[in-house]
């Protein structure tokens, strides 16, 4: 069997999976994707969410501001939110210096907030009642069920705390009965901590940071990381390094990336159900 857990390739499946879903809908589920500024990496985002709805069947619109003020905005997603047309929307980030990303991303009507931002959807998912989720911590949360990994009782260790990665990542780790670590920047004797890690999350921005020293023997590896050096991408886990220790293990690029695309995908498709 093989070590390596093939995001791309699982995510193709959902993909069809959601695809065959849509077909069955009288109307299609719309989702608006709003970018401010001129971010090259959300350009990058911005596109693969495009291609990505466009294969599934999904209306997408793209809203793009050169440049706007937090109350333009904020009555712009407002006047979205009263759309009933429109079931997911997401504010692309990080948004230009000076803007509220927290006013802004909070006025999204927590039913349609498919990247699960919101203060609302944060304390559902904190009181493990169903809600829309982060996408990348509920792609990974996927990729260990169809590989058939056990999160029960599982010692997980998680690096970074973001709001977007770290956080919920945890929560939903606590909700399916795993014992969790979270490390941070500030986290004493780092490796002594990852080295009990049966799964070991990786989501910190640093080149190659994890090496074979830091990783339990048989552990599975989900590396997180996205570091672009020269035009080209590596993860957070030295993977040539540790790759003969660990029993499986993402790799960067194809592996939680795309998992990543597709789950917002899926949580269109939800906020579409849950609206009818
Ligand atoms: P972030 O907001 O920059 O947070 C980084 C976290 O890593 C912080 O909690 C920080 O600790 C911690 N950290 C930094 N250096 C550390 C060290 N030496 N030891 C231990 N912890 C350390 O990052 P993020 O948004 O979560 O993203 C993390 C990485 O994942 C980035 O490479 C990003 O591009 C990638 N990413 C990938 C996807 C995907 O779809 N594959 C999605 C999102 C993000 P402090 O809190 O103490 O500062």
């Amino acid at each position: 069997m093989s070590k390596i857990i093939d995001g791309k390739k699982i995510s193709l499946e959902i993909k069809n999976e959601l695809k065959a879903k849509v077909e069955k809908m009288k109307e299609k589920p719309t989702l608006v994707v709003i970018s401010v500024g001129d971010n090259p990496a959300s350009k990058v985002y911005v596109g693969q969410k495009e291609k990505c709805a466009n294969y599934i069947g999904i209306n997408y619109q793209h809203m793009h501001f050169d440049s706007i003020t937090d109350e333009e905005l904020i009555k712009k997603i407002n006047e979205l939110n009263n759309n009933q047309k429109v079931n997911g929307i997401i504010v692309q980030l990080p948004l230009p210096d000076g803007m509220d990303e927290v006013k802004i991303v909070n006025t999204i009507d927590p039913k349609k907030d498919v990247d699960g931002l919101t203060y609302l959807n944060a304390g559902l998912l904190l009181n493990n009642k169903t809600s829309l989720v982060s996408c990348t911590p509920k792609g990974i949360m996927e990729l260990l069920k169809r590989e058939n990994i056990r999160v029960e009782g599982a010692n997980v260790v998680v690096i970074g705390r973001s709001i977007l990665v770290g956080k919920p990542m945890m929560n939903l780790l606590i909700n399916a009965n795993a014992t969790v670590t979270l490390c941070h920047s500030k986290t004493k004797d780092l490796e002594k901590i990852t080295r009990k890690a049966d799964i070991l999350i990786v989501a910190i921005g640093k080149k190659e940071f994890i090496k074979k020293e830091m990783v339990k023997r048989g552990s599975v590896i989900i590396d997180v990381g996205i570091n672009r050096v020269d035009g080209k991408l590596y993860g957070d886990v030295d993977y040539n390094d540790v790759y003969k220790k660990v029993k499986k293990i993402t790799p960067v690029p194809g592996g939680v990336g795309p998992m990543t695309v597709v789950m917002l995908m899926q949580n269109v498709c939800d906020a579409y159900e849950t609206k009818k």
